[in-house]
């Protein structure tokens, strides 16, 4: 028997439907005592399934809009600042959103409770935003406005999940193969197979690359888009997810499982992405239409919540420390048969951003870890370090009347960057000069505020206090090519830009205007991609053919060119050593992924001798099983 049927029987007449969103067992009912009363009928029945069953009532019964938002503004006191509030009657939903949550929620959740049992509405809070991010508005208004397809796609998904529930699995193995990201920095992309499942880790693309290069290899036998299950994306990096619209322009319609934040900024940057193809005069590989199928497809999930995603696969998100909403995925498989974590990319130490990355899981036998800076002599200077090599060059780039140019990934280390000149500005450390910001970065910023749960506790704190550090008067944000050539005219300032290696994006018009004059700085914070304009310029090149207008042109680099390895979002080398020296529990097998072949097989060998543990490189089209 399936699954709602065996839910639906065990309450009764009581049920008017039974469907799944996603993982999640939905019941509606008409029966206003029921709903009001009926929960702990349902903890009876919840027990014996270990499933999480949400009940809603049927549109029937429902108090009206118009009487449910006057409830609403009178049980919710004024101070909790209410913004918009909004009705899915379909679902039996109100959305509240507020300035203060806390507020709305009341008590151990009393005025939520107040609100259920008087309007029969189920009320979600959401915090309302401090900055507005577009984006994050036009999604939800995408999802809002495509109700009807949400409610029939997440049933479908959940009668997927639950398509073998109580049968016998048969079979048992799992395997993985890589079709990117292997041996390489870029493209990064997993095939994980069980006999019940085909669930892609990650899809990005190699922005530094040319042709093929650029792309996961898909073409290996195992792969096949008509069978995918699911997606799943660790952070909203290019390298990482950018190529997961076109999957959807090529005929997948599964999900695609992320946090909140890196669904709202993957969906800018491949915005961002379509626009720059245009600006190379390169035909984009997918258009807006399919990032809003991305949207459209996408379940989102919080830290450390468990979520079944197929019949046989249990993901569990873990916060990795490396940009906004980055996770760590660990996969439960077979009913722990096997645990795996793919650590995506990660930071195991504290940032004024983000809180390191976990290195607890309940069970792990085999672990993908990234190598960026695996190799021996990744040693990364202390952060103090870092923080003051950035801050002397600024000082003394603009003690000489030059500018300084900070190319930006312009998600993760911008916010930092910019956290740092924030507190440098206000102790007197540096002098007081305008900071432009250029490019995505400020759209970012938003998103940062959005989702404030998602940031290390101390800034976290200082958002609620209403003393928001991206709101400084010390940024600007730069709009256009009128305002970009009062900068480069203008006096001694600093400017954040993307793209963060400069292939294409607002950095790249900064260097053509700066990089002949000595004065002028150039400062990498962020990884710089062999074949990238930004590499090239980091190994010391004084020449660079760069694309003008169409037409090639060489600059001259006389610039101060200066890197700070030590403000990198990846771990070093000796946070590799301690994340895996306090990794609990001991992993079985360790695969390496996501370094330069020589920092891969360095990271490698030392891991090995550390922890007597089978420690392989894998290639790209390399499958290994792992059980
Ligand atoms: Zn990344």
């Amino acid at each position: 028997m399936d699954i709602l049927k065996e839910v639906t029987n065990q309450l009764g007449s009581v049920i008017t439907d039974a469907s799944f969103e996603g993982a999640n067992i939905v019941l509606y009912t008409d029966n206003e005592n029921f709903f009001k009363n009926g929960i702990s009928d349902i903890k009876k029945v919840v027990n014996n399934l270990k499933k999480r069953i949400d009940l809603r009532a049927e549109e029937t019964i429902l108090m009206s809009e118009g009487k449910a938002r006057k409830e609403i503004e009178e049980l919710i006191p004024k101070d909790a600042g209410i913004e918009a509030i909004f009705f899915d009657a379909s679902r039996g939903v109100v959305i509240i959103e507020a300035k203060r949550p806390g507020l709305v929620i009341g008590r151990e959740g009393s005025i939520l409770e107040d609100l259920r049992r008087k309007t029969l509405w189920v009320p979600n809070v959401r915090r309302s935003p401090e900055i507005k991010s577009k984006i994050t508005e036009s999604i939800r208004s995408v999802l809002y406005a495509n109700n009807d397809f949400r409610r029939k796609f997440l049933n479908e998904v959940g009668k997927k999940i639950y398509s073998s529930w109580n049968k016998d699995q048969g079979e048992e193995w799992v395997r993985v193969s890589f079709l990117g990201g292997a041996r390489q920095v870029g493209r990064s992309s997993i095939l994980l197979q069980t006999p019940n499942s085909r669930v892609l880790l990650d899809c990005g693309i190699n922005v530094a690359a040319k042709g093929e290069e650029q792309y996961p290899y898909f073409k290996i036998p195992e792969f096949d888009i008509s069978k995918l299950d699911a997606i799943i994306i660790s952070h909203a990096h290019l390298d990482h997810v950018a190529l997961v619209p076109y999957l959807y322009k090529m005929g997948y319609k599964g999900p695609v499982y992320m946090t909140e934040p890196t669904r709202d900024i993957a969906a800018l940057l491949a915005l961002d992405l379509i626009g720059v193809n245009y600006k190379q005069a390169k035909a984009p590989l997918f258009n807006s239409k399919d990032i809003k199928e991305m949207v459209k497809h996408s379940i989102t999930l919080n830290f450390n919540g468990v979520t079944d995603i197929t019949p046989d696969v249990r993901l569990t998100f873990y916060n990795s420390g490396h940009c906004l909403g980055s996770s760590m995925i660990h996969l439960n498989i077979g009913n722990g048969l096997h645990n795996l974590v793919y650590t995506g990319d990660f930071k195991y130490l504290n940032s004024k951003l983000l809180n390191k990355a976990s290195s607890d899981f309940p069970r792990v036998e085999s672990i993908i870890t990234e190598s960026t800076y695996g190799s021996k002599n990744d040693v990364l200077p202390t952060r103090k370090e870092s923080d003051d090599k950035l801050l002397d060059v600024i000082s003394k780039t603009l003690k000489r009347g030059g500018k300084v140019l900070i190319p930006e990934l312009g998600l993760g280390r911008a916010q930092e960057t910019m956290l740092i000149l924030e507190e440098a500005m206000k102790s007197g450390r540096i002098e007081k000069v305008p900071v432009y910001i250029d490019g995505m970065i400020w759209d970012i910023n938003a998103i940062h505020t959005t989702y404030p749960s998602f940031l290390n506790s101390n800034l976290k704190f200082r958002i609620f206090r209403g003393d928001n550090p991206f709101l400084s008067p010390i940024f600007s944000r730069v709009g256009s090519m009128e305002e970009r050539k009062l900068i480069m005219n203008g006096g001694p300032s600093i400017v954040l830009a993307t793209s963060g290696m400069l292939v294409g994006g607002a950095s790249v018009e900064y260097l053509k205007n700066y990089a002949e004059n000595k004065n002028n700085s150039i400062i990498f914070v962020c990884y710089q991609g062999v074949g990238s304009v930004g590499r090239d310029i980091q190994d010391g090149r004084k020449e660079i053919k760069i694309d003008s207008e169409g037409t090639e042109k060489v600059l001259k680099i006389n610039l101060e060119v200066n890197s700070i390895i030590g403000l990198t979002a990846h771990p070093g080398r000796s946070e590799l050593i301690s994340f895996f020296n306090n990794l609990k529990p001991r992993p079985k097998r360790i695969l390496i992924n996501h370094g330069e072949i020589s920092k891969s097989m360095d990271l490698a060998s030392s891991l090995y001798k550390m922890t007597k543990t089978e420690t392989t490189v894998p290639r790209i089209m390399d499958s290994v099983r792992l059980r």
